[in-house]
């Protein structure tokens, strides 16, 4: 069965992209299907699989307003997964998009036919709350909200939360909460952890027990437009997105 989950938050920086291709390429190397759809018109997923987002002739763009089918769309990358890419032109299906029927559930009815051919598909939703993070919402089975442990995270949690209970009631009552992931995290600071203890009351064990360190690596792999397994396997990063891997396969198990 194929689970859609949707990265977001719409804080920048977080680590949505960072997490949504290296756990694309986790997955994959763990023998899993997986489709990585990059929802942001700053096309940095795209990017950072290896796939020139200047060279498109089809988009997620064209996708989402009907102008091209899946397979049109859809590109293999270099590292045993594939991506619907973007770039800047998604970010016109903004206002195109208000025109159409429909308009929030786009990105869904357009991967109903292809979900079956993948295990996983992860959304790089922008940052945002706007009508491409809903149409992403609206596809998604499950979201993983990546969150930096700093004062303002909580606060941003409360307005996402309050978005995932409308989208819930408006276009698509079974989307969950996959796990609350934190990212760029530095055990020595006291604030990360004054954070991480509120993270718990809150949200119990939806807080996924691998933690993302700050770890260079990671940061330089979208350069080479590759996934941190290929630039550097042996780093904290690479071991950490690989952990993140196993534990989301156990727990859409249980
Ligand atoms: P978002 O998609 O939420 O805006 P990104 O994944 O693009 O966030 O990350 C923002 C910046 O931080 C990027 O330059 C990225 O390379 C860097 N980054 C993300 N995660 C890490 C990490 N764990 N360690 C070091 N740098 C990171
Ligand atoms: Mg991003």
């Amino acid at each position: 069965m194929s689970r859609i989950i949707a990265i977001t938050n719409q804080k920048g920086g977080v680590g949505k992209t960072t997490t949504a291709v290296n756990l694309a390429a986790g997955l994959a190397q763990g023998g899993k299907r997986v489709l990585l759809v990059d929802l942001d018109p700053q096309g940095n997923a795209t990017m950072g699989c290896g796939v020139d987002k200047h060279a498109l002739s089809r988009s997620v763009y064209h996708l989402l307003l009907g102008h091209a089918s899946f397979d049109d769309v859809c590109v293999a990358t270099e590292h045993e997964f594939s991506v619907l890419p973007a770039n800047r032109e998604l970010g016109g299906a903004e206002v195109e998009l208000i025109e159409l029927e429909h308009r929030e559930l786009r990105l869904r009815e357009a991967l109903a036919a292809a979900r079956q051919h993948y295990d996983f598909i992860l959304i790089d939703c922008p940052p945002a709350l706007n009508l491409l993070t809903v149409n992403g919402l609206a596809a998604a089975d499950g979201v993983i909200i990546p969150m930096q442990c700093e004062y303002y995270a909580l606060e941003g949690l409360t307005d996402l939360v309050n978005t995932l209970r409308k989208v819930r009631q408006a276009l698509n009552p079974k989307i969950e909460i996959d796990g609350l992931l934190r990212t760029l995290y530095d055990p020595r600071s006291t604030l990360a952890q004054q954070v991480v203890a509120q993270l718990s009351q809150h949200f119990g064990d939806k807080v996924f027990h691998t933690v993302i360190p700050r770890n260079i690596r990671l940061a330089e792999a979208p350069s080479f437009g590759r996934p941190i397994f290929s630039y550097d396997k042996s780093s904290r990063g690479a071991l950490a997105y690989q952990e993140l891997a196993t534990e989301l396969i156990q727990r859409i198990k249980r």
